[in-house]
């Protein structure tokens, strides 16, 4: 399963400078930032068996972790409700 890109959800093909999965046209953005919604830390691209996803940099004090479609996607819904 290849990883999707942290900005559009298309299959990523190369990892920016701060090694996240990201497609050939969003590339040259800048790293992706994520708050941690139990701790406020930092999220991180953590690289698991079914892929890469966002994991809390608080770890293992905390636990949090998410999906990088699942990231999109609340992001997407915030938006939608501005
Ligand atoms: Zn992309
Ligand atoms: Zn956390």
């Amino acid at each position: 399963m290849p990883d999707l890109c942290v900005h559009c959800g298309m299959f990523a093909t190369v990892f920016n400078k701060e090694d996240q999965p990201v497609c050939m046209r969003c590339r040259e953005k800048n790293p992706k930032r994520y708050v941690c919604s139990k701790c406020k830390s930092l999220m991180t691209i953590r690289k698991g068996k079914y892929g890469s996803f966002w994991g809390c940099s608080g770890y293992p004090m905390c636990d949090n972790s998410v999906s990088i479609k699942q990231a999109l996607m609340k992001e997407r819904n915030k938006t939608n409700i501005k």
